[in-house]
């Protein structure tokens, strides 16, 4: 990965308003994935494919990247800058709705990353779980959102999505699979590991 172009992506995201993942985010991630061998990584919400070239330091030798966007100029913006930081072999890109795609994956990831609409995360996670390895890990990013996930706050216009997230957050917590940590970093982390059971 070429880091002068990373930082470069970045900044250009960032005044663009593009919501990349945090720094915070990224280093407690690096902590998580710091001893994985990942193989296969699925991203749901590329973005501008910020995130996804971070991620590329921690695949094996031949690991992929899939990652899924479903509006076409992110992903055109994400070709190119996959592209400037020399990942290309690295990171594929599927275009479309990630409700659609997903359930055409028949591939086994070790790492997920749910990074997109947040009023699908329940749908997300029932497909990661077919999706995941048996020791893989899944990751979701802007899962407290702002603080109103944890809050009462119930009569803001994004409740719908405050709504979904809660359901997340209980679906992770009480299934017997998981064994889930709710991190206050960022816009707030779920980090679901599968556990042997
Ligand atoms: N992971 C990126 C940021 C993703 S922002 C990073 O950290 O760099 C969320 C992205 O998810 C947006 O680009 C949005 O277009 C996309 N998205 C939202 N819902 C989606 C869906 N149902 N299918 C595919 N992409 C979706
Ligand atoms: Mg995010």
């Amino acid at each position: 990965m070429n880091k002068i172009e990373l930082e470069k992506i970045k900044q250009n995201a960032l005044n663009e308003h593009i919501p990349i993942i945090m720094d915070d985010t990224l280093n407690e991630i690096d902590l998580i994935l710091k001893n994985k061998k990942v193989n296969r990584f699925l991203e749901i919400g590329t973005a501008v494919g910020y995130s996804a070239i971070c991620f590329t330091k921690y695949l094996e030798e031949n690991g992929v990247i899939d990652t899924i966007e479903r509006d076409s100029l992110r992903v055109k913006q994400a070709l190119e800058n996959i592209k400037l930081a020399e990942v290309e072999d690295k990171i594929h890109i599927f275009e479309g709705d990630a409700v659609e795609i997903l359930p055409t994956l028949n591939e086994k990831y070790d790492v997920v990353f749910i990074d997109a609409a947040k009023g699908k995360y329940p749908f997300f996670l029932h497909e990661a779980t077919r999706l995941i390895k048996e020791d893989g890990i899944i990751l979701a990013d802007n899962v407290l959102y702002k603080g109103y996930v944890m809050s009462d706050y119930n009569k803001h216009k994004q409740r719908t999505a405050v709504t979904h997230l809660r359901e997340y957050l209980k679906e992770v917590k009480e299934n017997p699979k998981f064994d889930t940590q709710i991190l206050d970093v960022g816009d707030g982390l779920a980090v679901s590991k599968i556990k042997n059971i």
